[in-house]
């Protein structure tokens, strides 16, 4: 950040009085402006003995496989915006069963909210963020047309889990790298 939001004065990375790290700081208007990490919500839906993948039609990692998610929205909580974000990119109705995962990836300042769903029908559509859609066995996970680590991690997390003994929320912190 350059300019102030607030007036548009040059901004000052500066410790203000009291904290105990640098904020970008406005000398004109007094405004401090805080930069905070990013949640990302999103569902592992399951039908029968398969999970709903989509393929990105959208950058980053266009034409790599994912689960369905995406930024939280203000005013929801993170199990409304999995829902959304499934239903935003695959067009399928789910309910969700349970947290499976947080995955704090904190080079790149995000967290991720992966919750266990169930679809309501196997049914689903392309959509402008999804090229392709697909609901496949576990035997079938495209692993090395992943888009994301946090996708691979969250789905080998599920593996792990079968069978569904398992209830407890999984955690992984993911550092720079492959
Ligand atoms: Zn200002």
């Amino acid at each position: 950040m350059n300019y102030c939001s607030n007036c548009g004065h040059t901004i000052s990375l500066l410790v203000p009085k009291g904290d105990d790290r640098e904020r970008h700081c406005c000398g004109n208007c007094g405004s401090i402006h805080y930069f905070n990490p990013r949640i990302i919500v999103g569902c592992l839906p399951v039908w029968e003995d398969k999970i709903l993948l989509c393929k990105r039609g959208i950058e980053p990692r266009l034409g790599y496989w994912t689960l369905p998610a995406g930024f939280m929205e203000l005013g929801e909580t993170t199990e409304q915006g999995a829902i959304r974000e499934t239903w935003e990119e695959s067009r399928a109705e789910v309910d969700v069963e349970r947290l499976h995962g947080i995955y704090n990836i904190p080079h790149i300042n995000q967290v991720y909210f992966i919750y266990l769903a169930q679809m309501r029908s196997p049914n689903f559509e392309t959509t402008p963020e999804s090229s392709e859609i697909e609901l496949v066995r576990v035997e079938d996970i495209p692993w090395d047309n992943l888009a994301f680590r946090v996708m691979d991690i969250a789905l080998k997390n599920f593996i792990e889990d079968k069978p569904a003994t398992f209830t407890e929320v999984h955690h992984a912190e993911i550092a720079p790298g492959k």
